[in-house]
């Protein structure tokens, strides 16, 4: 037997057990603009999963950004930005987003995923320029245990040492940063957890970082455009703008485009432009995209209604759960999980809503531990009171029907 067709017959081993399991994901098609009410798998529903948690995303204002800005400069940057695709737009957007994050400078890169991998790998394994590489201090990263999946692939790639803490334990955080006294380290969190909606809780965060001398990176993909009094996210929300070292988050969420950025000092920005391989070995997003979010944080400085009307929104939601007898896990942000436990319960669930008109999907291991399976409601500005109450009286009838405890 060919070495290729062992291969092949681990990998049908595989998809065979998850087909058995049910465990394949059911992926929706989409043909509508994203917002409250979509056309998915042909039919019309209410979403509550989408990540445009300001109804940015279709807004006239961004799809006209992009046309003007397509029309200007096509559609591809034609290049990496260190060779050939370096376009003003992009130092203009970057300039916006400085701003907006109340730092000295941004760098962005075509992906949030891509920010992280590409961040968290140039700061935690540094250029060498001694000649004595063996002398080179080591980083040491410590990461909660629930952070994204692209802070676990940056760590990864770094090939620093990882050190795990308890998920927003800082008593846990602080015991494993006083056994590493002399080492070059670094605290990475999510803001906003992507399946938890929970917050860090930075003030401790920052306090520790300065007692034991340690640089900081908040990932705001969730919180940027949600949080703080102008939408700049959660360092303006807890009043640590200069504190936080690295500021990583992405234009694909309430931003409504895509990409993700960093803001923080210029060195670090600079040093970033010369060694973070996802920023220098891609092509440049398209300048549509850096169009579209140059509108996208002007509306969201201008228009703090939107975000009023997201915050409302999401207490409704948040609330209703609560007296309907749901676990929502901490959640504090317009991610609301719901939790159902059981996996095949939770797969019925999403069915359940789906055939009803609503779309709420399920998440489950290996996204979270097993017997944590949980609908993910993700909650809009744009949302009325109406379709959020329609949603609640939905899981009231489920949770009878599917004897949910
Ligand atoms: N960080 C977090 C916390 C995220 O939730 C995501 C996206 N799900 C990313 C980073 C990656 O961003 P992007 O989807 O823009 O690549």
């Amino acid at each position: 037997m060919s070495p290729r067709k062992v291969d092949m017959d681990e990998i049908r081993k595989i998809l065979k057990y998850i087909d058995e399991h049910g465990l394949y994901p059911d992926i929706k098609l989409i043909s509508s603009p994203s917002g409250p009410e979509q056309i998915i798998n042909g039919k019309k529903v209410i979403s509550f999963c989408s990540n445009n948690y300001l109804g940015l995303a279709a807004s006239e204002k961004l799809v006209n950004a992009a046309i003007e800005t397509a029309k200007k400069y096509g559609v591809g940057s034609s290049g990496s930005r260190l060779l050939s695709g370096n376009l003003d737009i992009f130092e203009e957007m970057e300039n916006e987003i400085a701003k907006f994050k109340k730092s000295e400078a941004a760098i962005t890169f075509t992906a949030g995923y891509m920010a992280n991998v590409g961040t968290i790998s140039a700061v935690a394994n540094l250029i060498n320029i001694s000649a004595f590489s063996f002398f080179a201090r080591k980083t040491l990263i410590f990461s909660d245990e629930l952070n994204h999946a692209s802070i676990i692939d940056g760590c990864r790639l770094s090939r620093a040492k990882v050190i795990v803490y308890k998920h927003r334990n800082t008593d846990d955080l602080e015991r494993k940063l006083r056994r590493y006294r002399n080492h070059r380290k670094l605290i990475v969190t999510d803001s906003i957890f992507s399946l938890d909606g929970d917050i860090a809780p930075l003030p401790k965060i920052v306090e520790l970082a300065k007692k034991y001398k340690v640089l900081t990176m908040v990932d705001d993909a969730h919180a940027t455009g949600v949080l703080g009094k102008t939408g700049s996210g959660s360092a303006e929300h807890f009043g640590l703008d200069k504190e936080i070292d690295i500021k990583m988050g992405t234009m694909s969420k309430a931003l409504g485009a895509s990409g993700g950025y960093v803001a923080a000092n210029k060195d670090l920005i600079r040093y970033l432009r010369i060694s973070s391989r996802a920023y220098i070995f891609a092509t440049a997003m398209s300048p549509i995209t850096a169009g579209a979010v140059i509108a996208a944080i002007r509306e969201i400085k201008e228009n703090t209604a939107l975000r009023e009307r997201l915050w409302e929104n999401t207490r409704r939601l948040s609330d209703g759960f609560k007296r309907l007898g749901f676990y929502t896990f901490n959640s504090q942000s317009p991610i609301i999980p719901v939790l159902i436990g059981d996996e095949q319960k939770a797969i019925q669930v999403a069915k359940t809503l789906f055939e009803r008109g609503f779309f709420a999907p399920c998440v489950r291991w290996p996204a979270v531990p097993k017997g944590q399976a949980r609908i993910r409601v993700t909650v809009m500005a744009p949302h009325s009171a109406e379709q959020i109450d329609l949603l609640l009286k939905e899981f009231e009838k489920i949770k009878k029907e599917l004897n949910i405890v």
